[in-house]
């Protein structure tokens, strides 16, 4: 849709296509996306751009509840990215900003400890990570703010991160291309409230058909976002490629802005005779069994490409000093089929089998052909 044909109109003397619409000295910042799904875009910023994406990501972090006299830890590396802007929203909201970055754990651990900070800001696979490496329940930490990934709102998983860290967990989500943070979960913690509304339009399609689905409530599909005020090169219609579930009803909080949880990518699906299967719903069914489970999974597909034939193979890692049982490794096998309909070949792992990470982890492993 729109994001491809302003693609299509880059050049070695345009980076930025035909739909930049403003002259371009009065851009005041180009960021990159990340590129994840193919080759880095550019991003150009008027100055009322950037205020606005400043704005709407200072809405959806102070809905989490940190305010004026709170000390938040960031621990996004996110500079020349998208997020970077985000950080912005911390001084918007008045809080005392303390930027970390990743890269190294003892840094955080001992900021943590001797800053006393009342919340964190990082990936949930940053957060779930940290839980191994210090007590963090008696830290100074209330509240942890998480995004970037999915994740934050799936409820086993979450379950898992308030124990750990003896705080309440809500999450943030923004698209690359359109802005940062666009959407915060306020302290209901029933999804995340739109942040930008009115800065930003969104929309729900069928993913197969592009047909517009009502933003009833409870409605789900892949959400199409539109900028509203963005002067440099506004995106209409942009297919995000991510699944979300909307919720329009009254939240307790006051907030009217529409909520969204996360369902999974397009990119990550797969289709197991017909079934669609979303990675994060197999971790959210696995973790169901946590204590006799880490938590942590890794879907290894056997065939390239989104069509897989049963069954789908799943690997599951055990906590600390378990050892494999296939009972376990059946009743986990027996649950995915009763709740996602799936046929999996569920292989259960020691603890520390699954790669950790300080920024993002993969549900899905490609490339193994057995
Ligand atoms: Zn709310």
């Amino acid at each position: 849709m729109a994001a491809v044909t302003a693609k299509a109109t880059c050049s070695d003397g345009n980076p930025f296509g035909d739909h930049l619409c403003v002259a371009p000295d009065e851009l005041v910042r180009v960021y990159s996306t990340s590129g994840t799904t193919g080759s880095p875009s550019f991003i150009p910023l008027t100055a009322s751009d950037l205020d606005n994406w400043v704005t709407g990501s200072a809405r959806s972090y102070a809905a989490s509840g940190v305010g004026a006299g709170d000390r938040v830890v960031t621990t996004y590396n996110a500079g020349p990215f998208v997020a970077g802007a985000a950080l912005d929203a911390f001084s918007r909201i008045g809080v005392c900003h303390v930027p970390i970055g990743t890269g190294s754990n003892e840094r955080l651990l001992l900021a943590i400890d001797k800053l006393r900070p009342d919340a964190v800001v990082l990936t949930p696979s940053y957060a779930e990570y940290l839980l191994e490496l210090g007590d963090l329940r008696s830290s100074t930490v209330r509240r942890v703010l998480v995004a970037g990934e999915p994740g934050g709102g799936e409820p086993a998983f979450r379950a898992k991160l308030e124990a750990g860290w003896g705080a309440r967990v809500t999450e943030a989500m923004g698209i690359g291309d359109i802005g940062p943070s666009l959407f915060g979960e306020c302290e209901q913690q029933l999804g995340m409230h739109l942040g930008a509304r009115g800065l930003v339009h969104i929309e729900l399609i069928d993913p197969d058909t592009g047909a517009a689905r009502e933003l009833s409530d409870g409605a789900t599909g892949e959400l199409v976002l539109t900028h509203l005020r963005h002067r440099a090169a506004p995106l209409l219609r942009f297919r995000t490629r991510d699944h979300v579930r909307i919720s329009t009803d009254a939240c307790a909080c006051g907030r009217t802005a529409p909520r969204i949880r996360y369902v999974g990518r397009t990119d990550d699906m797969l289709i197991v005779r017909a079934v669609n299967v979303f990675p994060a719903a197999v971790r959210e069914v696995v973790s169901g069994f946590t204590p006799d489970v880490s938590g942590r999974i890794l879907i290894r597909p056997t065939a390239p490409g989104v069509k897989q034939e049963p069954p789908l193979p799943v690997t599951v890692e055990l906590p600390p000093e378990a050892t494999p049982d296939p009972a376990l490794a059946d009743a986990i096998r027996r649950r995915l089929r009763d709740v996602l309909v799936v046929q999996t070949a569920v292989e259960l792992v020691p603890w520390g089998s699954l790669q950790r990470s300080d920024y993002k982890s993969s549900l899905v492993e490609r490339g193994r052909t057995t």
